[in-house]
């Protein structure tokens, strides 16, 4: 099922920008959204290549990555196991992972913490399993994600990306110091204390004065917004028809626009945004719009 994909880049035309573009990886599939098919792509080749049948993995109650395993699984033949943090819940989210097969063991926070533990203490003894990191950290992820740089055909001054773990920044940096470009990625995590971010891409990869954090756009935290991002998701959903989640890629596109104003980034700077899906994520914030 992952045969090759290429998603488009769209070009946006949009107040203060000349030159701004998104790829749109959020296009590659409704459910194994965005950088979670580049990340999934070479995990579960490894998967099969080593005879396993039955992913396990590791996820909040909304988290993208488990409905992308979810779906992945089912497509290409695995069994899946998640361990979602927290008491049990129902909700959208889960409702697709259980619809794809995905059996769902909720763990309380103290256990879940030991992911390696938890792991070896279900399913130790059993030589049928691969064990996916949440979020599907790994070299593999890295190396999927470094081929959204190779796809694409022309130059950019600045690549912005959403991080929760890095490891799709990691991609990104790896294929521009591979493919020798010029060019300025900028990192937005999601998360309060962004600064670990660079610890994780500096597993992966070189830190090379390519890359440049701004840990300033977390809105308060992991899903945390704020009435400002509700309507900069509203405004820029309406005037660019392209729907942004309020966990990852809003928060990107909204410091796009912020170090612009900060003239931080000209205007007409060559700009490639990086839509790595999650619209799903809409789903656990209905009730705050
Ligand atoms: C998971 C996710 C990210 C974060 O990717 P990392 O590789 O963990 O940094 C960014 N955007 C979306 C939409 C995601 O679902």
């Amino acid at each position: 099922m992952f045969e090759e994909v290429y998603s488009p880049v769209q070009k946006i035309n949009i107040h203060p920008f000349s030159n701004f573009f998104v790829k749109r990886d959020d296009l590659i599939d409704p459910y194994i959204s965005g950088n979670k098919w580049r990340k999934l792509k070479y995990i579960l080749q490894k998967a099969k290549a080593a005879s396993k049948t039955h992913l396990v993995t590791f996820g909040g109650a909304y988290s993208n990555h488990l409905v992308a395993t979810a779906a992945a699984a089912a497509r290409s033949g695995f069994k899946a196991t998640a361990f979602v943090r927290g008491e049990e819940v129902k909700n959208e989210m889960l409702l697709i992972c259980s619809l794809y097969g995905m059996e769902l063991i909720f763990t309380d926070r103290e256990s879940y913490r030991n992911k390696a533990e938890l792991y070896k203490s279900y399913f130790g003894l059993n030589s049928d399993t691969y064990f996916i990191d949440e979020g599907g950290a790994s070299a593999e992820a890295v190396r999927g994600c470094s081929e959204i740089i190779y796809e694409l055909k022309e130059t950019y001054d600045h690549i912005f990306v959403a991080a929760g773990t890095g490891t799709t920044a990691a991609g990104l940096l790896k294929g521009i110091q591979e493919q020798g470009l010029n060019t300025k990625l900028h990192v937005i995590p999601v998360l309060k204390g962004g600064n670990f971010i660079a610890d994780e891409i500096a597993v992966y990869t070189e830190i090379s004065n390519h890359l440049c954090l701004h840990t300033d756009y977390h809105f308060g935290g992991y899903a945390k917004t704020s009435p400002e991002l509700l309507a900069f998701i509203k405004k820029f959903t309406r005037d660019t028809g392209i729907q942004i989640d309020p966990v990852y890629t809003a928060k990107m596109f909204y410091a796009i626009f912020d170090l612009c104003k900060l003239n931080q980034i000209p205007s007409s700077n060559r700009i490639l945004a990086v839509h790595t899906g999650g619209l799903l994520g809409l789903l656990g914030m209905k009730e705050k719009f």
